[in-house]
């Protein structure tokens, strides 16, 4: 039987509730990812690592709706982008949670692909604690849980957005929107971030949050051209088996 809640009739997701008792919701985001990789590029991401960590687990993981707009506001000087504000992307999430709750699931995981939407999760989840009681809501970023892949990857001083880590993951995902030809490096060192202004992304002190056209001309921080399919599956499948192992420990809870 399907493990996507989209795919179920309402008897079925019934059933699912006693058979699935975790909800995965797949979050990303609508932005521009530089020259080279598509606007839901987030958003696919989280989908295909839903899809595998549900795999993974082998039963008790239904997947949800998924939520393909994010908090994107820094990325609006790029064409395409579509965002929403903090509180309404904390708003749908919200009730995405109480609907979810409202026909039994007690433990809700939604896993992001988009960094910026983070703030607002761990809003939703501390208001959900007063309001929802019995319900466990987590969430989890997708990227940040490899970061010792990452180090070992051979990525640019500055790295991120677009870079080497997103496009080797959506070469192994999604490799047929990936256009290779179009890849191009962004900024790659701390001397040209000091050099546009974009002070905030020195590490530790007071965090100053700029527009992405101040941090990269392109909209990349990195060098994507860096990025092998080999070391997309290594991250995702880092990703993926942490998820995996926080779910399996979380339902022996
Ligand atoms: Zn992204």
């Amino acid at each position: 039987m399907t493990r996507r809640l989209g795919e179920m009739t309402t008897a079925q997701a019934a059933a699912a509730v006693a058979a699935g008792p975790v909800v995965l919701v797949p979050a990303g985001a609508f932005e521009q990812h530089g020259p080279g990789l598509p606007l839901a590029t987030d958003t696919i991401r989280a989908e295909r690592v839903a899809e595998r960590v549900a795999d993974a687990l082998a039963g008790p993981a239904v997947i949800g709706p998924s939520v393909p707009v994010g908090v994107s506001p820094h990325h609006m000087a790029f064409a395409g982008t579509v965002t929403l504000t903090t509180t309404t992307f904390a708003a749908v999430v919200r009730e995405y949670a109480d609907s979810l709750h409202r026909h039994g699931w007690r433990k809700i995981l939604v896993i992001t692909g988009h960094g910026g939407n983070g703030a607002a999760l761990t809003t939703v989840a501390q208001d959900l604690l007063t309001t929802h009681p019995d319900l466990q809501f987590a969430w989890t970023p997708l990227t940040a849980l490899a970061a010792d892949v990452i180090a070992g990857m051979g990525v640019a001083q500055v790295h991120g957005h677009s870079g080497e880590a997103e496009t080797a993951q959506m070469l192994a995902v999604a490799p047929h929107l990936v256009d290779r030809e179009r890849l191009t490096a962004g900024t790659t060192r701390l001397a040209e971030l000091d050099a546009l202004g974009a002070v905030s992304r020195r590490s530790g002190g007071p965090k100053l949050t700029v527009r992405y056209d101040r941090l990269s001309a392109n909209g990349v921080l990195g060098d994507p051209r860096r990025a092998t399919p080999e070391d997309g599956e290594a991250l995702v499948d880092a990703i993926v088996a942490r998820i995996a192992d926080f779910v399996t420990e979380w339902l022996e809870a």
